[in-house]
């Protein structure tokens, strides 16, 4: 048995996994953000109520571990950033810890029991509030020992120019430092800001993608604009990754139409011509944090 948690900026959630498929979830807490001894407290009581001696504790976080120097970069938990949080943790708890980005917990959760099963190569996509991504080759997570992999939201990349006819699209500014960056361009918010330069208003992207499904002119015009910028990226991943499916989660990931519009916008761009869905919905919706950690987690057994 192992102890997994998804952790996140605000509140944290355990279970106890006997098997990826099996797991016990336990009640949602708030994140000691700023507190590393309250932080450990949490895991360390759901450690003593286990149910049977846990060989491990794995862990989703809402950010990552830097490559070389194992440092966590996680700007929403500020009491595990900048340490070397695996090896406190593991100081901490007398247990073996294995960590990973929430997005890569959430391409996990894919290959373990959502549409990634039987992929060999499985890039989970997240298109929400952010964008990002995991990569999951042979069942073996890219990112095991930390790092970027699957992070396509950022790098100056979106297109300048887009759409029919053609508009000019603005370098919207990124969190992290660029600006052009899909994050900031194909994001929930950034559907909304591409909504905002093209027709000068206002609406969520909830509101915008519902515009679009019912054929209104100012919505479609901004999702064909999105599909565009989104999908030439998408289909160069997949050329470089071999990915031979993409699941999607995320607040944008809800709507079934807009990703089958995505993957007919970026099959017909790839190298590799797929005769079926390439681009599809996710398919764990119970906890994927909590199902990719604990596959991270019996893996690191
Ligand atoms: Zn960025």
């Amino acid at each position: 048995m192992i102890v997994c948690f998804d952790i996140g900026g605000t509140t944290m959630k355990g279970g106890y996994a006997r098997a990826v498929e099996d797991i016990n979830v336990l009640e949602r807490v708030p994140t000691p953000g700023r507190d590393f001894d309250a932080f450990v407290g949490v895991l360390a009581r759901a450690i003593a109520d286990c149910p049977a001696p846990p060989r491990a504790l794995a862990a989703a976080i809402p950010g990552i571990i830097e490559p070389g120097s194992g440092l966590g970069v996680v700007a929403n938990v500020p009491c595990i950033s900048g340490i070397p949080v695996r090896e406190r943790l593991e100081a901490a708890l007398g247990l073996p810890v294995a960590l990973a980005n929430d997005a890569d917990c959430f391409a996990l959760a894919e290959v373990a029991v959502g549409a990634g099963r039987g992929h060999r190569v499985v890039l989970g996509i997240i298109l929400g509030t952010g964008v990002g991504g995991g990569l999951v080759i042979d069942g073996r997570l890219i990112n095991a020992e930390g790092g970027f992999a699957g992070e396509w939201g950022h790098g100056p990349v979106a297109a300048r120019l887009a759409g029919t006819p053609v508009v000019e699209i603005p370098r919207f500014r990124c969190g992290c430092g660029l600006s052009g960056c899909l994050d900031a361009t194909v994001s929930a918010r950034g559907m909304e800001a591409l909504h905002r330069h093209l027709h000068g208003k206002e609406a969520t992207s909830l509101a915008i993608v519902a515009g679009w499904e019912a054929g209104e002119a100012e919505p479609v015009r901004t999702i064909a604009i999105w599909l565009e910028i989104a999908a030439a990226p998408l289909a160069m991943l997949v050329n470089t990754t071999a990915a031979d499916i993409i699941p999607v989660g995320g607040g944008l990931g809800g709507s079934t139409a807009l990703i089958a519009a995505l993957d007919a916008a970026v099959r017909p761009l790839t190298l590799r011509r797929f005769d079926r869905p390439l681009v599809v919905r996710a398919q764990c919706r119970v906890e994927p944090g909590l199902v990719g950690a604990a596959w991270l987690g019996f893996a690191s057994l």
